[in-house]
């Protein structure tokens, strides 16, 4: 049986829970996006939820809901999927990146300071929660951001269900304007696709939900012309206005009746994620040349993935040969990530890897091992007994 680096668990109640949508007559833009809404912020501490297609459309929107516009830009981490930076040039902004705090692989404050000072009209910063660790650096991320009037948009797609030193869950926005989540298969619940934005601001909740639905706002207390919008003081039935150029980035109610159905279990998950990772930091322990790229937050973290650094340089063996013995093996391992700058688009404009020294060793490194709630006790210790045949032999 192959073992895969993530999958997700779908249930009889999750099929029970889409079977039931399609019986209900609502497809899309029924009660089901609401009541997923409401349970997902209630769930992580929020005001506000706004579930749209992705991730990454959650991404351009909060980017846009953020003010970065041309002649913005918004900043964020070299490790993370390219989405969290593409959001900047969707708003029509440039982008910049903070280096890692190589302890834990999350954007470091002081080199957000740096990015900052050579980016004086930042409007965004992206801070990203790798592998489902919390930023340890938020509330000085949080006060940066502040002191040049710039938005705190965490991108917690890996860290549903993580929580803060504070206690608080990520999503509660205690640091930041807005939080993101994702709801592809391999993160921590699956919709299928689709995404989250959670807040705590009235104003930005509305824009949102505009802007994710072409622009359009059909709240009668928000409309800008009254001439148009009223027949002597009463709301005009038919009426709605587009008033900012949004998109179709909504999400259907057959996903959200998923993801509420998947949020349930979601506890079971994490717990379940956690205890394969302290199983793998006890066996792996004691391994000169392979160290968790985490070994801090094993109670705060949601454990998206279990990235370890191993040390090729100093072995005889390459990352590829590495992988392709895993992989003969059946064992699928990845890198997390290849660092955004390094991709053709990013080196074009002129972007380089060497700039961020910290990403650079922790991608020459890096490699994610099979982490997923269907993982079973004894095929983590194959994987286990495999890396170790394959390192020591
Ligand atoms: C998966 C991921 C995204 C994009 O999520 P989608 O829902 O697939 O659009 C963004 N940022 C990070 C860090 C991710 O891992």
């Amino acid at each position: 049986m192959i073992i895969p680096y993530g999958r997700h668990h779908i249930d009889e109640e999750d099929i029970q829970a889409v079977v039931s949508v399609l019986r209900s007559g609502s497809l899309t833009q029924g009660p089901f996006v609401s009541a997923f809404e409401k349970s997902i912020a209630d769930y992580v501490g929020a005001k506000y939820a706004v579930a749209v297609s992705s991730a990454t459309a959650a991404l351009h929107l909060a980017a846009i809901a953020a003010g970065v516009r041309s002649n913005t830009t918004l900043i964020t981490s070299p490790i993370t999927f390219v989405a969290s930076a593409n959001a900047g040039f969707y708003a029509g902004g440039n982008v910049a990146f903070a280096d890692i705090d190589e302890n834990d692989v999350n954007m470091s404050a002081k080199s957000l300071k740096t990015a900052l000072a050579n980016n004086p009209n930042t409007k965004a910063i992206v801070p990203v929660h790798y592998a489902g660790l919390p930023c340890k650096d938020m509330p000085e991320i949080k006060s940066l951001a502040d002191s040049v009037g710039a938005k705190v948009i965490e991108d917690a797609a890996h860290a549903l269900g993580a929580v803060y030193e504070s206690g608080k869950l990520v999503g509660c926005c205690e640091n930041s304007t807005m939080t993101v989540f994702s709801l592809h298969p391999v993160k921590s619940i699956a919709a299928g696709e689709g995404g989250v934005i959670t807040t705590n601001d009235e104003k930005i909740f509305h824009q949102l939900n505009r802007l994710r639905s072409h622009g359009i706002n059909k709240r009668s207390e928000e409309l800008s012309s009254i001439e148009n919008g009223f027949t002597k003081d009463i709301p005009n039935p038919w009426y709605f206005e587009m008033q900012e150029l949004g998109f179709h980035y909504r999400i259907t109610d057959i996903q959200c009746a998923l993801a509420k159905s998947q949020l349930q279990k979601l506890p079971k998950f994490l717990s379940h994620r956690r205890l394969l990772a302290e199983i793998y930091d006890k066996n792996l322990k004691g391994i000169d040349c392979l160290k968790p790229a985490q070994n801090t937050g094993r109670n705060l973290s949601s454990h998206h993935i279990y990235p370890v650094r191993i040390d090729f340089a100093s072995l005889r063996i390459s990352r590829a040969s590495f992988m392709k013995k895993l992989s003969e093996k059946e064992i699928i391992t990845q890198v997390h990530y290849i660092p955004v700058v390094l991709h053709p688009y990013y080196r074009q404009k002129g972007f380089e890897l060497s700039a961020y020294p910290a990403a650079e060793k922790f991608y020459d490194e890096a490699l994610s091992l099979p982490l997923f709630f269907d993982l079973t006790f004894a095929d983590q210790a194959r994987v286990i007994d495999t890396i170790k045949g394959i390192l020591f032999k």
